[in-house]
């Protein structure tokens, strides 16, 4: 057994540490669509990991960085999953105009918060529980294409959160608060093909593609219930060519949010069902749920009570959220995996110039980390 205080202490004398790794980590730029990128971030963070005595497992992939399996721990026994991804939003050169930078107890620069924090406050975190005695089997995946959606890294998380008791997610937290909620993500593309003429010489001899995903677009937008968390946005539309031609094509791309599983299953069901009521436009409908939402259940429940205990004796009162945007906890939580997420760091601005850390907290949440991994 060790106390919260003792954990809290050495995470406190390995914070330089932390924030040495997290400025050489934010300095390798990873953008999600540069393979050779995203395969350094991962060649600096094998490097550490090799000091720590941990073992990696490298997922070779072709068109994104390799997916890296970090083991730590004996291989048999409950093993508790740490998710985590190398790539950022940020285009190479993003380094030059938005650089490592400490300002009024904040780091800015790309990819900061989202999520090179986290990599590096799981490896303290791990390190701090390991030299307090626990000899916790532990995996740590750090993916290579989070931002794009994980299309190729996601069986390999299913994989590993079906032979783990726990998952940990370590992406920002939502203010101060662990996110014990995500709602789910669909995306569908919807084609409209009609059939041209001249609007003037041959108007009953046109189909109009934009008429009809107009009518569509409101029949979508109808099946949104804010109240349920449910949501339908038709974000981009386009379609036709000139203002005296009626128009052959429109397209619209439509965002999807729900909150449970049956209404991921009704909104896909209700979209393949979609007519035109023009029977000489011709529809296709392309796309899905891509995250499944990650339902408050009772795992992810007792985790977040287990988390608010530690935090008590740490002296903060830590809250829970939900939260509108997915993560790779959406995949976990839902193979009914106890998944709690938003373990990562505090601060703000992902995606956007004014990305930040809040340094006064890193210490904080990295005993967090280790708390949950540590006999305490
Ligand atoms: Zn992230």
């Amino acid at each position: 057994m060790v106390s919260m205080e003792a954990l809290r202490q050495t995470v406190q004398r390995d914070e330089e540490k932390i924030l040495a790794q997290l400025r050489e980590l934010v300095e390798v730029e990873s953008p999600s669509e540069d393979k050779a990128a995203v395969d350094r971030a991962g060649a600096l963070v094998t490097h550490w990991v090799h000091q720590m005595g941990g073992r990696v497992i490298t997922h070779a992939q072709q068109q994104f960085g390799d997916v890296l399996e970090v083991r730590f721990g004996p291989d048999e026994g409950p093993r508790t999953l740490l998710l985590g991804h190398l790539d950022t939003v940020w285009p190479m050169g993003t380094l030059a105009v938005m650089p490592w930078r400490e300002e009024d107890g904040k780091i800015f620069g790309p990819g900061v918060l989202d999520m090179k924090v986290g990599v590096a406050m799981a490896l303290t975190g791990i390190s701090a529980a390991q030299e307090h005695g626990a000899n916790a089997a532990v995996t740590l995946l750090l993916n290579s294409d989070e931002e794009v959606g994980s299309p190729i890294s996601r069986p390999i998380t299913e994989k590993l959160a079906l032979a783990s008791t726990v998952v940990y997610v370590l992406e920002p937290a939502q203010g101060l608060a662990y996110k014990t909620a995500r709602k789910g993500v669909g995306h569908f593309d919807v084609h409209i093909q009609g059939v041209a003429a001249h609007a003037g010489v041959d108007f009953e001899k046109g189909h109009s593609a934009v008429l009809e995903m107009a009518k569509l677009i409101q029949k979508v937008s109808s099946w949104t219930e804010v109240s349920r968390g449910l949501t339908v946005n038709a974000g981009v539309i386009s379609g036709g060519t000139r203002s005296n031609v009626i128009a052959a094509d429109c397209r619209a791309e439509v965002d999807v949010r729900v909150v449970a599983m049956a209404d991921a299953a009704e909104i896909e069901a209700n979209f393949r069902a979609l007519q035109t009521t023009d029977p000489h436009c011709k529809l296709t409908v392309t796309g899905g749920i891509n995250r499944p939402p990650m339902e408050r259940g009772p795992g992810t429940v007792a985790l977040f009570e287990k988390a608010k205990g530690l935090a008590t004796k740490l002296g903060f009162m830590l809250e829970e959220a939900s939260t509108g945007g997915g993560s790779d906890g959406n995949f976990t939580a839902a193979l009914g995996v106890p998944t709690l997420d938003g373990m990562g760091a505090v601060g703000a601005g992902a995606h956007a110039a004014h990305e930040h850390i809040v340094r006064a907290c890193l210490v904080e949440r990295t005993t967090m980390l280790a708390g949950m991994l540590a006999k305490v």
